[in-house]
């Protein structure tokens, strides 16, 4: 099971939420909530019930629910807000911007400053290949982006016949239709007969499931294969792009064996496909430098981004195109790409995003991970790798996952597929600590600014968490 499946039963439930709101003694405003939204990727039957945590302010590290009980969000709100809540910058400049311009297009033959500029803050990032970008406002967006670009770029190049996109079993890329169908999860494929036609799905390469007796790199380099073996079967004339994630997010933050990149880049170079590296939660500092594709040393074609982009303080996503498919669609025979949004490179939000970058390179935050967070929170987190409950404990940069398991010498799971997680979640939120539970899987994405007090606190609250859900299995 996977992220998809997290039930609101125990998600919609904090100690203080099942106290004192049955459905009668739920409050006015859990009420309306379910009375009046359809929440996402929730059982909205289930939520009626038991009423929804309202999230009423934050700072730092730390949100509030309206009941005054404080959280210590280890999951940064949703893999986004890197900066941390209540960033006086950020707010300033959205503030700043709207006063001054706070809607225009990109369409029709007009730029924005701050959209021109945060266009080349991040040509300065990105690796020196990938000097364009396309805005979108979101990362589903970015890779519908993605799925009509790379079709766009054979079609100018006089290979209409590569067509097919080829991404992974339990990859996440969005809950739009190309975003569902680019990704590999089950669940939502079955809403919706999805995946549409032209795209295909390889094995994922998550060594603590699926790599038996074999070590990490050797399962690395089969899991790799896949590709080519899936390249040879549709045909490599066929084929326009390879998209993966540097790491799985909502997968289960799965970090792949060592071997796994560079074999894969070698097959999307021998064979000319297009390699889509999926940067929306890794992007931005994620991993302990600008991009995933900096950590694993990959050269991509086109990285969609959103999330971290803007700390999540306003909904921004685009996708960071290399030189070799810019000059393509930038060609004399191109013509107009068909394609964009209202809000594609939205003036406010870009603003945002452009002090998000500032603060990021000014402050040193992606060093301070790489030199002192990063290495901290591998540290302290492997100490809870002896506790029974744990099958392995694994972290790269401001990324940690948590594997929950029956048996430590077989990592055999428990069964009721993904109760245990759910169980150890509440744990979490009971001692004011926001995890994520893909499955058994505990998901760590703090803020990347988060101090080493906090994360003491982090591995705190864990331990007791999982020493109360070894309790309820038990
Ligand atoms: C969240 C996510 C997306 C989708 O982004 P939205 O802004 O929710 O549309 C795409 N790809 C990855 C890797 C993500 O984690």
């Amino acid at each position: 099971m996977n992220a998809v499946n997290e039930s609101v039963k125990s998600d919609a439930t904090s100690d203080q939420a099942s106290a004192q709101n049955s459905v009668e003694g739920q409050s006015q405003i859990q009420q309306d909530a379910s009375n009046h939204i359809l929440h996402p990727f929730v059982d909205n039957h289930a939520l009626k019930n038991k009423g929804a945590r309202i999230m009423s302010k934050a700072d730092g590290v730390y949100v509030w629910d309206d009941q005054g009980k404080r959280y210590l969000d280890a999951f940064a709100g949703l893999w986004c807000v890197n900066l941390g809540y209540g960033r006086k910058e950020l707010i300033d400049a959205a503030s700043k911007q709207m006063a001054t311009l706070p809607y225009y297009n990109l369409f029709f033959n007009t730029s924005t400053p701050p959209t021109v500029q945060l266009a080349k803050a991040i040509a300065e990032i990105a690796p020196e290949h990938m000097n364009n970008v396309f805005f979108t406002g979101s990362g589903s967006e970015a890779n519908d982006t993605v799925f009509r670009m790379v079709r766009r770029y054979w079609d100018v190049k006089g290979q209409p016949t590569k067509k097919i996109i080829i991404g992974r079993h339990n990859g996440y890329h969005g809950s739009t239709v190309a975003g569902t169908s680019l990704g590999g999860m089950k669940p939502m494929h079955k809403q919706g007969d999805l995946p549409i036609q032209g795209i295909e799905h390889i094995r994922q390469p998550y060594w603590f499931d699926e790599g038996e007796d074999l070590s990490p790199d050797a399962f690395g380099l089969i899991a790799a294969k896949a590709l080519e073996e899936k390249i040879l079967e549709v045909g490599a004339d066929n084929v326009a792009a390879f998209i993966a994630e540097p790491v799985q997010g909502a997968g289960g933050v799965i970090i792949p064996p060592a071997t796994y990149w560079p074999e894969i880049q070698r097959i999307t170079d021998k064979y000319n496909i297009l390699l889509v590296v999926d940067e929306v939660i890794c992007g931005f500092g994620r991993t302990g430098n600008w991009f995933g594709c900096d950590t694993f040393n990959i050269k991509a074609d086109l990285m969609p981004i959103a999330k971290g982009l803007s700390s999540g303080y306003l909904p921004i996503g685009g996708v960071i195109i290399s030189d070799r498919v810019a000059e393509v669609l930038k060609s004399e025979e191109s013509g107009d790409f068909l394609h964009g949004f209202t809000y594609s490179g939205h003036p406010t939000c870009a603003a945002v995003a452009l002090e998000n970058i500032r603060i990021l390179k000014d402050e040193k935050i992606i060093e301070n991970i790489q030199q002192n967070t990063g290495p901290y929170l591998a540290e302290q987190l492997q100490t809870l790798a002896d506790h029974p409950l744990v099958g392995e404990v694994r972290t790269l940069g401001m990324l940690g996952a948590i594997e929950l398991v029956q048996d430590k010498a077989t990592r055999k799971r428990y069964p009721g597929n993904g109760k245990v997680g759910s169980i150890c979640r509440d744990h979490a939120l009971d001692q004011g600590l926001i995890l994520r539970a893909t499955g058994d899987t505990m998901l760590l994405s703090p803020p990347l600014v988060i101090t080493k007090e906090e994360i003491d606190s982090i591995i705190k609250a864990t331990k007791i968490a999982l020493d109360n859900t070894l309790k309820d299995m038990q």
